[in-house]
């Protein structure tokens, strides 16, 4: 393999993972907002579960409280009874003292259970809201879901793809010049650069007279002494036909 088809090579195989780089975030992109969907669905049915728990709870009090009003409200009957059966005046103030008692109970129990009905209201609004947003994301994911998927599916096909015939290039290049490229590659995100007139493409520093020179002279693949990609040179016609 000569000089400027390994240049040749380089050229295509840095166009290859380009591309798979745009697919890759393509496809992390698309992915990312089906789990974005999904995770909020998740977090609304744990919020639903707890929301229903509270409401169970606070329902269970409000049914004590009911219970409590109405035995607090036959025991004031029965002390009325007594004080209506009073023979003397000791037992009908005892009566009347007990009555009194009973009253005040029942005053703290029902205003208990006009508090806990409202709390149980509160919740059960919440719920209906809870309920809403669910419904909401659960209509989104379906209609997004299945066209994302299917996105999902073509782009990972198009990404083996290219990885294949990346495989395939990567066995053309001598391995000590693809292993350097890899290593470039990972650093940097790109590993090839050019150069037209003496400043490398890529970080757009000045590169010495000398090596412009040796790079210009004859087909050769250096590394640019800035940002250490590789570099070789490329004709003024070849750069304006890349820039177009
Ligand atoms: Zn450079």
């Amino acid at each position: 393999m000569t000089v400027t088809e390994q240049i040749r090579s380089l050229e295509t195989l840095a166009k290859v993972d380009a591309d798979l780089k745009r697919l890759e975030d393509q496809l992390s992109a698309e992915r990312a907002t089906l789990d974005t969907l999904t995770a909020s669905r998740r977090k609304l049915d744990v919020q639903l579960t707890s929301e229903r728990m509270s409401l169970a709870t606070t329902e269970k009090k409000r049914g004590e409280l009911v219970g409590e009003v109405r035995s607090t409200t036959q025991q004031i009957e029965h002390s009325r009874d007594k004080l209506g059966r009073a023979r003397n005046e000791r037992e009908s103030n005892a009566a009347q003292r007990e009555l009194e008692e009973l009253r005040k109970l029942l005053r703290d129990h029902e205003d208990e259970l006009t508090k806990v009905t409202g709390e149980s209201e509160v919740a059960r609004q919440r719920i209906l809201a809870t309920e809403t947003q669910h419904l909401e994301v659960s209509e989104e994911l379906a209609a997004k879901g299945g066209t994302i998927q299917k996105g999902v599916t073509v782009l990972e096909r198009d990404v083996s793809k290219k990885r294949e015939e990346r495989t395939a290039m990567a066995k053309q290049l001598p391995a000590q010049l693809f292993r350097r490229y890899e290593i470039i590659r990972i650093k940097k995100g790109s590993a090839v650069a050019q150069t037209t007139d003496g400043t490398c493409r890529a970080c757009n520093m000045a590169l010495p007279p000398q090596l412009f020179h040796r790079l210009r002279r004859e087909p050769v693949i250096e590394l640019c002494p800035s940002c250490q990609r590789l570099i070789y040179f490329l004709a003024p016609s070849a750069a304006r036909e890349v820039e177009s």
